[in-house]
């Protein structure tokens, strides 16, 4: 799971574990710099990668963060899936735009993951996302999973998505 600092991956990843306490709900944005690994079921890995985008973050920091997303994405044989994370109120920053373009270059299998329907009236869904879709130039047959971790919607159809790319 990949996504700028803030964009609430900490608390989805809480959220689909159905705990509190697992993943660090960050109170400083851009804290976690390393990958945290969640064994699920004893079956397979959730991988969270650090967040980015973070402007106060030094550029050798920036720089490690890419040596490694670019290692991880494009080197890592088992990676089934990766879930990139974007908030539904903004359109997506340059920095979320290279990591979609990364996992599009690389061919990965991924989701677009919109955080925080909540935030926005249902009304205002469509034109969110449509936004999302032409801002990170989404390709053809992309699932993209509306979700809120104060609601747990889109919580089923996230596990569904990822129960999916399991079986190989
Ligand atoms: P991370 O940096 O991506 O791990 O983001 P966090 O999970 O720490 O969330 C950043 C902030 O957004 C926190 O204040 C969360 O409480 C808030 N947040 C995260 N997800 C949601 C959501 O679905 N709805 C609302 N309303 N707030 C959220």
């Amino acid at each position: 799971m990949a996504g700028r600092s803030n964009v609430g991956k900490s608390s989805l990843i809480n959220k689909m574990l159905n705990r509190r306490g697992v993943a660090r709900v960050s109170a400083t944005p851009g804290k976690t710099q390393q990958l945290n690994y969640f064994l699920i079921n004893n079956e397979f890995h959730l991988v969270d990668l650090p967040g980015y985008g973070f402007a106060k973050v030094p550029i050798d920091v920036k720089r490690q963060w890419g040596k490694m997303v670019e290692t991880y994405l494009g080197r890592r044989d088992n990676l089934r899936l990766v879930l990139q994370l974007v908030d539904i109120r903004h359109a997506p920053s340059k920095e979320d735009v290279e990591m979609y373009q990364y996992l599009a270059h690389y061919g990965r299998p991924h989701g677009i993951v919109v955080t925080k329907a909540d935030k926005i009236s249902r009304g205002q869904y469509q034109k969110h996302i449509k936004v999302i879709k032409e801002t990170l130039k989404v390709l053809p047959n992309t699932p993209i999973i509306l979700t809120s971790s104060e609601t747990a919607l889109g919580r089923d159809e996230l596990w569904n998505l990822i129960e999916q790319h399991l079986i190989p």
